[in-house]
């Protein structure tokens, strides 16, 4: 995704505002008719029913009626790719959730046919956006010519952006036969079997300190004052540069992995999942429930779910999903599987051949070898047991 600062004029940015709350609008509306749905009801509205309503829910509403049924129309069609992935048991997204005023503004444009983007200067491009027609963005690198879909953006900030969706180019593999295993962690972002340790860049020292004293200032704060506001604004761009710098490392990273080896092998594990099993079920609680919470976020922010995507793109065929089951337990020296030999989070020493290694560069290794299956030599598809079925054993 190729990011470009939008310049909108204040007439502009007006109409943006509104195509922005109509597609939250929408949205949600989907949202709202598929939490009604549970398993034996009749299945909620596709697509084209919820077209219907629209068509409908318009001629009600003035207001919505103003705004573009092209806009409108891709948030169903965004929220309907939404649910399929989230049904999708290869992709690890969420089920699709409210979207707030403020927190999540944007709306996407799928042209119909090339030329709604074109160059005026070096520095100024144009991009036509319904009802508000051709907007200024910054071109600040060039845009790719195969974009025919854009989602225009407003940040906590108030900036905006737009975003030309585009699959990365593949990176032509080395052909050097070179395999590499990745482990994510949690207290370094990656591990690769060469031993290297690859961080998201996080937030520095002072950040924090700085990040803290703004929280402190916006508690004390009084609601609605032009203080907490600035203070408000601060704090949202200082996230927003968290974001693009994470974003920005996952695909230099990408890059530099599908370039590097012809095979890259990562676990296969899902966030979802992940995030799923913490709380456990009625009959086996979690856990250390508080402890995963707090590795869930980790594992979030670390960006680990578009360095996977990125990777498939640059490299395709030339991912490989390893089931992780003890991973983190087997030595990847003499092939010995013992939670023992775990010594803490960061150190590995096997407790039969003293094999010591950096927990999840050892991981990576395992995962580089292909190793990761079950303890007793499983048939390498072997399944985390926490998963979606318990979700239908509960229900019944
Ligand atoms: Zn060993």
């Amino acid at each position: 995704m190729s990011r470009y600062r939008l310049l909108p004029t204040p007439a502009q940015e007006a109409i943006l505002r509104g195509h922005c709350s109509h597609a939250r609008y929408v949205w949600n509306l989907a949202v709202e008719q598929h939490q009604h749905w549970r398993p034996g009801r009749a299945a909620a509205p596709g697509y084209l029913e919820q077209c219907r309503q629209l068509t409908q829910a318009r001629a009600e509403h003035a207001w919505l009626e103003a705004g573009s049924q092209m806009v409108q129309q891709q948030a169903l069609r965004d929220f309907g790719a939404a649910m399929a992935a989230f049904f999708d048991p290869g992709n690890p997204a969420g089920r699709p959730t409210w979207r707030k005023a403020a927190r999540n503004e944007g709306f996407r444009i799928v042209a119909v046919r090339p030329g709604h983007v074109r160059r005026l200067s070096r520095k100024t491009g144009e991009v036509w956006v319904p009802k508000a027609g051709w907007v200024r963005f910054r071109w600040s690198r060039p845009v790719p010519p195969a974009a025919r879909s854009y989602r225009i953006t407003m940040d906590r900030a108030g900036r905006w952006h737009v975003a030309f969706a585009v699959i990365p180019d593949p990176v032509s593999a080395p052909g050097n036969g070179e395999i590499v295993g990745i482990d994510r962690g949690v207290a370094v972002s990656a591990a690769l079997s060469t031993g290297e340790l690859l961080c998201v860049p996080g937030v520095t020292a002072p950040e924090r300190a700085r990040m803290r004293r703004l929280e402190r200032k916006l508690a004390r704060g009084r609601r609605g004052s032009n203080r907490r506001g600035r203070v408000r604004l601060a704090i949202a761009r200082m996230r927003a540069r968290e974001t693009d710098r994470r974003k920005d490392w996952a695909e230099k990273a990408s890059t530099d992995l599908a370039r590097r080896f012809d095979l890259i092998r990562v676990e296969d594990l899902k966030i979802m999942n992940m995030t799923r099993s913490a709380r456990g079920t009625l009959q086996e609680p979690g856990r250390n429930v508080g402890q995963k919470a707090g590795l869930t976020r980790g594992i979030l922010r670390s960006g680990w779910g578009l360095l996977v995507r990125r990777l498939e793109q640059k490299a395709p065929g030339r991912v490989e999903k390893i089931s992780p089951a003890f991973t983190s337990q087997r030595c990847s020296a003499c092939g010995r599987v013992d939670p023992k030999s775990r010594e803490s989070q960061a150190v590995f020493r096997c407790t039969a051949c003293g094999y010591a290694c950096h927990a999840d560069v050892n991981a990576a290794r395992n995962i580089a070898a292909g190793h990761a299956v079950t303890a007793r030599g499983g048939d390498g598809v072997a399944r985390p047991v926490n998963r979606e079925p318990q979700l239908l054993l509960q229900s019944a």
